[in-house]
């Protein structure tokens, strides 16, 4: 049995960097299953297809050939041509916040999600890795922060890029997108059975990696 390590959560709890490195302490592979949807968004959009249009989508998503380097940042190559620098946009990442919404295209990610259980074993990041993608896996972390802090991370991070905007009006959209993402038809973000609860609030990413090990008995 190939071990799987699954770190669920929303974004700005730390989720991508700690997860990244706990898969390079463990030497596990590692599944950026937000990546996935993302390059699926960029294929979407380069093919005109509307984000509503799911079996047009879902065709894109059978047909693409996507692949991830083991380079540091990876590259994500797209039928070859790696689009790393597109797929961490806004507007990106709306895009595929839009089309994750759709049952039958997160149906069609699941396989090639899967297919990144490899050996030594595999690191996945995500938000339904622990209850839908790999519910066997023996490791199951919940990794949250408090909205105020996922807030000021979020701001620091605009504020990095030029962009300034109000600190509580990002606090009161980071809530609203929780209720959506807890209460949406598919896949809602929830605690898988049997996963431990970390809370990043008050946490470095260091310490986040330290308790992520630790459930793996390191
Ligand atoms: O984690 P990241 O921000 O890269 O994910 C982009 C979008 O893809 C999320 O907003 C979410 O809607 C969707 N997603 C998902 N299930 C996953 C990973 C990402 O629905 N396992």
């Amino acid at each position: 049995e190939i071990p799987v390590l699954t770190i669920d959560g929303p974004s700005g709890s730390g989720k991508g960097t700690a997860s990244r490195a706990v898969a390079q302490r463990l030497g596990w592979n590692f599944l950026d299953s937000g990546a996935i949807y993302r390059s699926l968004a960029v294929a979407v959009l380069r093919a005109g297809v509307p984000l509503d249009a799911v079996d047009a989508i879902v065709r894109v998503a059978e047909a693409m050939d996507l692949s991830f380097t083991a380079d540091d940042p990876p590259k994500v190559l797209l039928d070859g041509e790696n689009i790393a620098g597109e797929i961490h946009t806004e507007t990106c990442g709306n895009a595929a916040s839009r089309i994750a919404a759709h049952g039958p295209v997160r149906q069609a990610l699941l396989q090639k999600q899967r297919d990144f259980r490899r050996a030594p074993g595999l690191v996945a990041d995500g938000r339904d890795m622990g209850t839908v993608v790999f519910p066997e896996a023996v490791y199951k972390v919940f990794l949250t922060a408090s909205a105020g802090v996922r807030a000021l991370r979020r701001h620091k991070q605009l504020k990095e890029k030029g962009i300034d905007v109000s600190l509580g009006g990002l606090t009161r959209e980071i809530e609203e997108r929780d209720r959506r993402d807890r209460e949406r038809a598919e896949a809602p973000l929830l605690m898988a059975e049997g996963a431990v609860l970390i809370d990043s609030s008050a946490l470095t990413i260091d310490e986040v990696v330290v308790r992520c090990l630790a459930v793996v008995g390191l």
